[in-house]
């Protein structure tokens, strides 16, 4: 059978890049096989989706965000400082609205960036075959989203003491078409995910139990400061 990108349906058989299943720069190692990710999706996720979210990050953790403030010549992005409550609001000086690079909003790059890794995660868990069948409105949110504010709902916890190394865990769910489907715990150092295919916000609800379960069973996070939030999809 010829070998096709998982993401965008293109012939693979001559190509060799690998794509890591979490990505590389949160020390995971293992890649998914040759030919289950092409080369200019890889680079895609790389620039698009990677860079965006770690570059934030490396802000966030030294209090600062891009803010987008009117200028003369239209929106530009400034630096600004943020902070987050115990219930995980983040309070942003100045005006204007969190962003990412580029203009995507933070829950954007976020839940794009998890929704790229519960995919690779059931590729290799079910093949590049199944997943395009069962995964494809995932699959469109991560390579051509709508807007760049679209999100997929998932809970998340920024747990900045928390120094595991990244790995996931995956679980049998029954979702609500009845259908078995699995839900996906990320985690990785300062922070964790739970995402399900499933885009309502019944599962993410179901996802922030996930989560609280896991931190009350890891007797590291006992210590550890959480800022918790989930995010919802507007339906
Ligand atoms: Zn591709």
């Amino acid at each position: 059978m010829e070998k096709v990108c998982c993401y965008c349906g293109k012939s693979t058989s001559k190509e060799t890049t690998l794509e890591h299943i979490l990505p590389e720069a949160v020390g995971f190692k293992e890649t998914l096989p040759v030919g289950a990710v092409c080369c200019s999706c890889n680079t895609a996720f790389n620039n698009n989706i990677e860079q965006k979210y770690f570059h934030r990050e490396i802000l966030s953790s030294a209090g600062l965000v891009l803010n987008e403030v009117d200028g003369k010549k239209g929106k530009r992005a400034q630096l600004g400082h943020s902070s987050m409550t115990p219930n995980g609001e983040l309070i942003v000086s100045g005006k204007g609205k969190v962003q990412g690079t580029s203009g995507s909003s933070h829950y954007h790059s976020t839940s794009r960036l998890i929704a790229k890794c519960f995919l690779n995660i059931s590729i290799k868990h079910i093949g590049v075959g199944l997943t395009r069948a069962k995964m494809s409105e995932m699959i469109s949110f991560v390579t051509s989203p709508k807007t760049k504010e679209e999100i997929w709902p998932m809970a998340y916890y920024h747990v900045p003491e928390l120094s595991t190394p990244a790995t996931y865990r995956v679980k049998p769910y029954i979702n609500s078409s009845n259908v078995e489907s699995f839900i996906c715990e990320i985690i990785w150092p300062g922070s964790i995910f739970c995402i399900t295919s499933e885009r309502n916000n019944q599962v993410h609800n179901l996802c922030k139990d996930v989560l609280d379960k896991f931190l009350n069973e890891n007797p590291e996070s006992k210590k550890c400061t959480k800022f918790g939030f989930t995010i919802k999809h507007n339906d």
